[in-house]
């Protein structure tokens, strides 16, 4: 089965999907955390335009399980780099964006999706999953939440990480990120068609994936073979 889980920032999509990948034995990948690899790159040594998709092109990503946490690498030229922590931090947030808008970079890490997605039994959050990467995806969801109870799940994520920083600041960020994913040209933020909606807001995480596993077992019950 390949579920694909779209949404803005802070809608859920992560804990939700490490949570169904877990309960329904899939494989989760993380395709926000290939974007902020990229921005990673693009800040760290300076790279744009075709130098950076050249370098991304000789890359590869990689998702690792460390018990519980997904870990996630970059191999390139022979060495392994660790970027869990560093594509975290809010300037790897500011930039994010610009760098996903580019569609030479968009290319490149959509191929790489495709073929993870080709593993069938997967789980995968991002913004065009259920319309470009998947989107014959047995199940889609699209998660959504007010821009305030988002940039609160987020403040109090980083919060612990980064005391300086300030709610408005985390606001402000997911909300240029979100105008920019929508207005972009290639593979904007978009719900898919046939995409099941879930407002996230005033729900428990429970609820959430409650709501998930209803759709799986109505597609169960329907006698699809997923
Ligand atoms: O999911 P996360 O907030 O970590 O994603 C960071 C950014 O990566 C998004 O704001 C968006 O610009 C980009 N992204 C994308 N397409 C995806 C996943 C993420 O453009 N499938």
């Amino acid at each position: 089965m390949r579920i694909a889980i779209d949404g803005p920032g802070g809608s859920g999509k992560s804990t939700i999907s490490k949570i169904l990948a877990k309960k329904l034995g899939l494989i989760y990948i993380d395709t926000g955390a290939m974007y902020r690899a990229c921005a990673y790159v693009s800040l760290r040594f300076d790279l744009h335009g075709d130098a950076l998709k050249e370098f991304i092109n000789n890359a590869e990503i990689d998702f690792l399980q460390d018990d519980g946490t997904q870990r996630v690498s970059m191999l390139f030229q022979g060495s392994e780099y660790d970027l869990t922590e560093a594509i975290r931090t809010p300037q790897v947030s500011a930039k994010v964006s610009e760098v996903a808008a580019d569609k030479r970079i968009r290319e490149i890490l959509t191929k790489k999706q495709k073929n993870l997605a080709s593993r069938k039994n997967v789980i995968m959050d991002g913004r065009d999953i259920g319309t470009v990467v998947i989107p014959d995806a047995e199940v889609k969801i699209f998660l959504n939440a007010s821009v305030d109870e988002r940039s609160h799940r987020r403040y109090t994520e980083l919060k612990e990480k980064y005391p300086d920083i300030s709610y408005d600041e985390v606001k402000d960020d997911l909300m240029k990120r979100d105008e920019t994913d929508i207005k972009r040209e290639t593979a904007p933020l978009l719900k898919a068609e046939d995409a099941v909606e879930i407002d996230t807001t005033g729900l428990s995480v429970e609820e959430v994936v409650q709501e998930i596993m209803k759709t799986v077992k109505k597609k169960r019950a329907a006698g699809e073979n997923i």
